[in-house]
């Protein structure tokens, strides 16, 4: 049995959220000399992402995978999928504040 991990980008169809999910493929033969493989995430069994992932962002079901690596050659997708972070610096007023007493 050989147990492989592979990190599959993903493309909502919906609203165009990337993202990348990491599975555990288990190899497996069975009795008849039938490889099969069986898919884990988070150490449960799950569906082969082929027959459709849902969005984690809008829920759609319309989701479409890129080919492993993807991403990695492709990374403004990726950045174009996260979200802004805010500006850090915070907003200081030039007043100082008045004193409650
Ligand atoms: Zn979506």
């Amino acid at each position: 049995m050989e147990e492989e991990r592979r990190t599959l980008p993903f493309e909502c169809r919906g609203c165009w959220h990337v993202w990348e999910e990491d599975y555990l493929v288990r190899h497996i033969d069975d009795e008849h000399g039938n490889a099969a493989e069986i898919w884990l995430r988070d150490g449960l069994s799950v569906p082969p992402p082929s027959s459709g992932v849902i969005c984690p962002h809008c829920g759609c079901q319309a989701t479409t995978t890129f080919p492993a690596g993807y991403l990695a050659r492709h990374p403004e997708l990726f950045r174009a999928a996260e979200p802004v972070v805010p500006d850090a610096t915070p907003l200081l007023s030039p007043v100082p504040p008045r004193r409650p007493y």
